[in-house]
């Protein structure tokens, strides 16, 4: 990691301070939270926002068909060798706080700044992004605009997918003057960046239980998803004596602490009942419906097939003892996502050569990372969050901690975009 322009560059931990407040501006609630649903108005002002920024730094800002928004750094010396990008998200969950994604997005901001300014003239060009629609809030689907430019979704499928108000995809993005049409043309080919990398809140307690401050990712966490319906017989609750009913609910209770006692017992596994839906809910009726969501994680994807396998063989059971009819449906499987090694180690000596407290981990949530290491080397740093609390206005990490893992980035950057990934 010896590079001799790396003293040359440290960052502004008071620019940082000064950008993250901007963006935290947009879409801020009287409550403390910042609201930027995907492509509503907040998330586009943040956009225009960030595309601001870039013009000032010289990035001349590129916008896809999906509202992806691009810059890059100009000056590369070899224009054939292809870019290295670095990024996050800037939309949020209704009620959100302010560093998920945008924390990243920041910090490529300043590592763009201190290239700009003191920086060496790189082999690779160095490029921004902030992909469109990584929360799950409005469409039910999590890093769409990061997917569509690995390949991960089929356009067509995408454009028609609904949110709460049964508004399409397609009429969103026509009616913002983006083009679904040219939605293909989002979709990157390998090889059309050296590597990605993205500064991200950790989300959860790790860092902060282990005193670490910074998290090198080496995997990252994929849900298997199964809606599990349960069904008993409605009867009257007066009525109906205790050895004679088929309560839906009381075997859902069983299924619920079934999963928990499954997935305490599995070691790198996470299984939880989310979703509880009763039928008819009702105080005088015995249960004869439930709809549960049950959402189990691991980035090692035997473990998590065979935790998923014990949960069906534990409904089965259940079910069986107690008359009941249950009915799983696999939602979704996804694979858990190995970042490069290569990259993992160059984070890791950047974070040592800096003197930053580091630790190798896994990320329980999912990114925009795990999607664009099908396209290119992807790399992840977390930054700690306090208490764990996120998705939440009270989501909070501290500047010198962002700043910290923003020099680490750079380093690396500086590192990736000399080098490359060997
Ligand atoms: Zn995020």
């Amino acid at each position: 990691m010896s590079h001799p322009s790396i003293d040359l560059a440290p960052v502004d931990a008071g620019r940082l301070r000064v950008e993250l407040q901007a963006f935290a501006r947009i879409g801020y609630s009287a409550d403390g939270s910042i609201n930027r649903l995907a492509f509503t108005r907040p998330d586009l002002r943040a956009r225009q926002v960030l595309m601001h920024r870039l013009r000032s730094l010289g990035l001349a800002p590129r916008v896809d068909a999906f509202g992806n928004v691009f810059g890059r750094l100009p000056g590369a010396r070899d224009p054939e060798l292809s870019p290295v990008l670095i990024g996050s998200h800037l939309d949020t969950v209704p009620g959100g706080g302010r560093f998920d994604g945008s924390a990243g997005v920041v910090a490529a901001l300043e590592v763009a700044a201190v290239l700009r300014e003191r920086g060496p003239v790189l082999g690779r060009a160095v490029e921004i992004v902030s992909f469109a629609c990584e929360e799950s809030s409005r469409f039910g689907r999590a890093t769409l605009g990061s997917g569509l430019v690995a390949g991960t979704w089929d356009p067509g499928e995408v454009l028609t997918l609904r949110d709460a108000r049964g508004v399409t995809l397609g009429q969103v993005l026509a009616r913002l003057g983006l083009n679904p049409d040219r939605l293909a043309d989002v979709r990157r080919n390998p090889g059309d960046y050296t590597a990605y990398l993205e500064l991200h809140i950790e989300q959860g307690r790790v860092l902060e239980e282990s005193g670490s401050r910074l998290g090198v990712v080496e995997a990252i966490a994929a849900p298997t998803r199964l809606r599990v319906d349960i069904a008993g017989r409605a009867d009257h609750s007066g009525a109906t004596p205790m050895p004679l009913r088929r309560d839906a609910l009381a075997g859902a209770a069983e299924v619920i602490l079934a999963v928990e006692r499954i997935g305490r017992r599995a070691s790198g596994v996470v299984a939880t009942v989310g979703v509880i839906r009763a039928e008819p809910n009702a105080m005088n009726v015995v249960p004869g419906r439930v709809e549960l969501g049950i959402d189990i994680r691991s980035t090692d994807p035997t473990r998590k097939a065979e935790v998923a396998a014990a949960v069906q063989q534990e409904i089965a059971a259940i079910a069986q003892a107690r008359s009941l009819q249950s009915i799983p449906h696999v939602l979704s499987d996804e694979a858990p996502v190995t970042l490069d090694p290569r990259v993992v180690d160059v984070l890791e000596r950047a974070a040592a050569a800096r003197g930053v407290p580091a630790v190798r981990m896994a990320s329980g949530a999912g990114h925009d990372a795990m999607q664009m290491a099908r396209l290119c080397p992807a790399g992840m740093l977390l930054v700690p969050s306090r208490a764990g609390i996120s998705h939440n206005r009270e989501e909070w990490t501290p500047v010198p901690d962002i700043a910290a893992g923003t020099q680490v980035l750079l380093d690396a950057v500086l590192h990736v975009a000399e080098h490359g990934v060997r």
